[in-house]
C-alpha cells in the first residue's frame, strides 16, 4: 500500500482534533486538486473536473479515530478521561497511550492497571468503565503535569502498533478506521483518470464521524453530491463467528447493504454487483449494527443516492485493527469502475430501478 496511508494512521486525531489530519490531506491535495472545499467543522474535499456537465459524486472516509480526551489531572498527576467514540473499556487497562499537547508532540502515557498482588476478588471490576482509569504520564504531581505541557481538553490517542503480518499480506494499526477511507480518497484523487471521467469528482474525509456522524451533516449541505460513496471500515466477526453477512477479511469489499440508520437503495445495490461483476472485483455482503456518513447524507435536501463501500477490518474500535491489502484494492477498483459510469442517465437508471 502506499506511503500515504502509513503517514495517515500514525498521526494522531480524534473527533474534533483532526487538524494534523486535515493538514496531510490538504497537503497532498494540492498537487491534483482543482479546488479544495472546506467546511466549517473541518471537513476536507478536493474537486477534478470541477466544471463538468455531469453529476457531482462525492467520496468521503473520515478523519476521527476513537480515543479518549484529559477531563481532569488529579493532585498527584495522574490524568482522568473520557472516552471519545465507541471503546470497550477492558481493552484500555494497561495499554499506552499518548497525549498530544498544544505544540503537536506528545506525552506518553500508560494506564495503570493493578498486579495481581493488590488486587483480591476484584480482578474484572477495575476495568469496567473510564471512570476506573488513570493514565500515568509520570508527572509527580498536577504542577508537574501542567509544567509537562498537559491541559484538560486535549486529545489521547493509542500508540500505533503498525506491523505487516509475516505472510505480508495484512497490516495492523490503530486506525485503519478511517484513516483507510481518508487514505482511499488521496489514492483516488492521484489515480483516476481525469480524461475519461464522466462526472464532478469531490473526494476527502468528514470529521466527527465517531461521535454521531457530525462532519457529514455539514460536508454534504456544501457539496450538495448527486451521488455519495462512503468508505469506511467495518468490523469483521469472522474470528469469532462463522456468518455469511458479519464480514470476512480478504474476500473482497462489503457491500452494506443493511444497517439501523440506512438501507441500501436497490438501483444503488444492483449498480454496485454489476460493476463488481464486470470487472470482477470481489465483494460480500455485509449486514452492519452500526452506521456510516452515508446515513447522514442521505437525508440531506430531498434525498440523495447513497452507498458505503465497507472495508473489511478485524478489531476496530481497539487499540490495534487488522485489514488485508488485497481487501483494499478491491475497494480501490470498483470506486474507479462507479466512477467511470456515472452520468445523469445513469444515475437517472439507478433511480428507476429503486
Ligand atoms: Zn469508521
Amino acid at each position: 500500500m502506499k506511503q500515504l496511508y502509513r503517514d495517515l494512521v500514525d498521526l494522531p486525531g480524534i473527533a474534533g482534533h483532526e487538524k494534523y489530519i486535515r493538514a496531510y490531506m490538504k497537503k497532498h491535495m494540492e498537487p491534483f486538486a482543482e479546488k479544495i472545499y472546506q467546511d466549517k467543522l473541518g471537513s476536507i474535499f478536493a474537486s477534478l473536473n470541477e466544471n463538468s456537465n455531469g453529476p457531482t459524486v462525492m467520496i468521503a472516509g473520515h478523519m476521527d479515530e476513537v480515543g479518549a480526551m484529559v477531563t481532569e489531572i488529579t493532585e498527584k498527576g495522574y490524568l482522568k478521561m473520557i472516552p471519545i467514540g465507541s471503546i470497550n473499556p477492558p481493552i484500555v487497562l494497561s495499554q499506552q497511550m499518548q497525549v498530544i499537547i498544544d505544540d503537536g508532540s506528545f506525552v506518553p502515557g500508560v494506564v495503570g492497571a493493578k498486579p495481581p498482588h493488590l488486587l483480591r476478588d476484584e480482578i474484572t471490576k477495575q476495568a469496567a468503565s473510564f471512570d476506573d482509569f488513570l493514565l500515568d504520564i509520570g508527572a509527580d504531581s498536577r504542577q508537574h503535569a501542567h509544567d509537562l505541557g498537559v491541559r484538560v481538553g486535549q486529545q489521547i490517542v493509542f500508540k500505533n502498533l503498525y506491523q505487516i503480518t509475516k505472510d505480508g499480506k495484512k497490516i495492523f494499526s490503530k486506525a485503519w478506521d478511517d484513516r483507510f477511507g481518508s487514505g482511499m480518497a488521496l489514492d483516488i484523487l492521484e489515480s483516476v483518470d481525469k480524461s475519461s471521467l464522466p462526472c464532478r469528482l469531490i473526494a476527502g474525509a468528514n470529521v466527527q464521524e465517531e461521535v454521531g456522524l457530525r462532519g457529514a451533516r455539514t460536508s454534504s449541505a456544501l457539496i450538495k453530491p448527486d451521488f455519495f460513496i462512503a468508505v469506511d471500515c467495518s468490523p469483521c466477526a469472522d474470528t469469532f463467528e462463522e456468518s455469511q453477512t458479519g464480514g470476512s477479511l480478504g474476500k473482497g469489499f462489503m457491500i452494506r447493504f443493511y444497517d439501523p440508520r440506512c438501507i441500501l437503495h436497490l438501483g444503488v445495490k444492483k449498480f454496485i454487483e454489476e460493476t463488481a461483476k464486470k470487472h470482477q472485483i470481489p465483494f460480500q455482503y455485509y449486514k452492519s449494527l452500526g452506521g456510516t456518513d452515508a446515513a447522514e447524507v442521505q437525508l440531506q435536501a430531498d434525498g440523495i443516492l447513497v452507498c458505503t463501500i465497507g472495508m473489511p477490518a478485524r478489531y476496530i474500535h481497539s487499540t490495534t485493527s487488522m485489514i488485508h491489502q488485497e481487501d483494499a484494492i478491491a475497494v480501490k477498483n470498483i470506486i474507479l469502475a462507479m466512477l467511470a459510469e456515472l452520468t445523469h442517465e445513469k444515475i437517472q437508471e439507478i433511480k428507476n430501478n429503486g
